[in-house]
């Protein structure tokens, strides 16, 4: 029998093992134009904290009780769907569960570009989409800039930092603790800064004694506070997630704020999903630097789809260096 996970309560704050409950689902029939498809890899991702709440956003809050939803990667095992076969990889979004029949209109099949199909959750799906178009379209970086990018040791981050280079851009990220740091320059960053050292606005004024173009903002709070402080006048910031946030009660307040004006400095919010009609230039683009070597992937796997939301979890505390996968 197929499992999902579901969200047994909503949580407040910091979410438990507590809300979710695994449990068996019954699948759809196998009609004309449905397909079974069994999930290899499935993707845990922080925006799914935002879901766990019953609020409006970008995306509808998981419901209570109902199957939860998200990134995966599945084999097709059966197909009554036309252009689907048994074996086939495709990517859809019938995550946090094992098995799944699905209309083909759902899934994706996986574009031949030479890597594993896990990378298309990871450097080629959500992760470095976002990085690639934040920076290069929200961000509007280019050759020369500096850029700032925190939680740099992380599956969007690392692209980022990646990606800046391969562009020609001096680049500054940040992580917590000196392992993650390691990483982070093995990227090719031009200096780190191990927000758990030291005070951010410190540390940042050193990394960037001339100031930064760019800050692409994983986390808000004390980093945007921090990146607003050395804005350059006409600073593009991508605000592309606030991690910091997501299980907090209050925002952190941002004493810098007023520096916005002062320095000219352009925010820009952006949601990957807003960019899928543009998947060819970022394929094309990504596809190359991964063939070149100049983008690397690095993923942390937990396996056993029981393991889910330890998975989940561990985005709050700094679990995963690179990608969190979870491997069915
Ligand atoms: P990730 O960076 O791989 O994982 C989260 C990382 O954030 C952790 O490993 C941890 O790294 C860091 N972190 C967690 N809590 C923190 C805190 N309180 N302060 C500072 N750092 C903290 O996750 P991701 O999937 O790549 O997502 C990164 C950000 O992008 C998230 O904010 C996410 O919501 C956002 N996002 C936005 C879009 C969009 O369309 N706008 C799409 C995808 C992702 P350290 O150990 O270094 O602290």
């Amino acid at each position: 029998m197929a499992r999902a996970w579901h969200l047994k309560s909503r949580p407040k704050g910091m979410p438990t093992s507590d809300n979710f409950q695994l449990k068996p689902v019954d699948l759809l029939p196998l009609d004309y134009g449905m397909v079974r498809v069994a999930n290899r890899w499935l993707s845990v991702d922080p925006y799914m904290r935002g879901r766990m709440n019953d609020v409006k956003s970008y995306v509808p809050p998981f419901a209570i009780d109902a199957p939860m939803e998200g990134g995966a990667i599945g084999e097709v095992v059966e197909s009554k769907a036309d252009g689907f076969s048994p074996g086939d990889r495709v990517l859809h979004m019938a995550g946090w569960r094992d098995e799944a029949v699905l209309p083909a209109a759902a899934l994706n099949p996986l574009p031949n570009l030479g890597v594993e199909p896990q990378a298309f959750l990871g450097n080629l799906g959500l992760t470095g989409g976002t990085a690639y178009f934040g920076l290069l379209d929200a961000a509007q970086a280019k050759e020369g800039d500096i850029v700032f990018v925190s939680a740099a040791a992380g599956a969007v981050g690392s692209a980022v930092v990646q990606i800046a280079k391969a562009n020609g851009m001096t680049v500054i990220g940040s992580a917590g603790g000196a392992e993650k740091c390691d990483f982070v320059r093995s990227l090719g960053a031009d200096e780190v800064i191990d927000y758990r050292a030291r005070p951010l606005v410190k540390s940042l004024a050193a990394a960037a004694p001339k100031g930064i173009d760019v800050y692409f903002d994983n986390v808000g709070g004390d980093h945007l506070d921090a990146a607003l402080a050395h804005a350059r006048n006409n600073a593009r910031f991508a605000i592309c997630g606030m991690i910091d946030g997501y299980n907090a009660a209050e925002p952190t307040p941002l004493r810098y704020i007023m520096r916005i004006i002062a320095a000219r400095v352009r925010l820009q919010g952006f949601i990957y999903t807003d960019y899928l009609p543009r998947l060819g230039e970022f394929y094309g683009d990504m596809g190359g630097w991964i063939a070149s070597g100049q983008v690397k992937s690095r993923d942390t796997i937990v396996e056993g789809l029981e393991r889910m939301p330890e998975a989940f979890l561990g985005l709050f505390s700094g679990a995963n260096t690179g990608k969190m996968l979870v491997k069915v």
